[in-house]
């Protein structure tokens, strides 16, 4: 793992985390997405926070014409009344941890589900038509994730309507 630090126009501490392994073709267009904000509400008590350092996360994108990398900049805030440190959220375009955008994992599933194709399949078509590289136990986690989620939405509505009808009965 490989880290930069530099100190930015602002005067705010940055730091480069290139995540574990990732690694991306050397022709991938690099879009950065600036996530980075002065202020922000902490996600645990609401208090308005200043922003302390600056990250940066390198996630893969769909990319029609070529391998596409996503710099997600986002600050770092650490909460002055409950001393919490948080990063600015980053969840809409990519999982926390994740090398890849959501928008990746929502096409590989819909290739795999919608369209009847083996992991393999999709594996191939992923990096022919969008140019990215995912591993076939990757598809397979993403799936299995998916349906467990499903799994859990079904078995809560299960439960309500169940809890409906014994109280329809009362
Ligand atoms: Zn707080």
């Amino acid at each position: 793992m490989a880290k930069r630090q530099l100190v930015s126009e602002m005067g705010v501490q940055e730091q480069s985390i290139w995540l574990g392994n990732h690694n991306f073709s050397e022709d991938a267009r690099v879009r950065l997405v600036d996530l980075s904000r002065k202020m922000t509400d902490c996600p645990k008590c609401e208090t308005p926070s200043k922003r302390h350092s600056v990250g940066y996360r390198y996630v893969n994108e769909v990319g029609l014409a070529e391998p596409v990398v996503l710099e997600i900049r986002a600050s770092k805030h650490r909460c002055t009344s409950c001393k919490k440190i948080f990063s600015y959220p980053t969840g809409y375009i990519s999982p926390p941890g994740s090398q890849y955008t959501n928008r990746v994992i929502r096409t590989a599933i819909d290739l795999h589900v919608e369209q009847d194709m083996t992991y393999r399949e999709v594996c191939e078509r992923m990096l022919e038509k969008y140019h990215v590289d995912i591993p076939l136990t990757t598809i397979n986690e993403w799936v299995l994730a998916q349906r467990a989620e499903e799994g859990a939405r079904v078995s809560k509505i299960e439960e309500e309507v169940r809890k409906r009808i014994s109280e329809d009965k009362e």
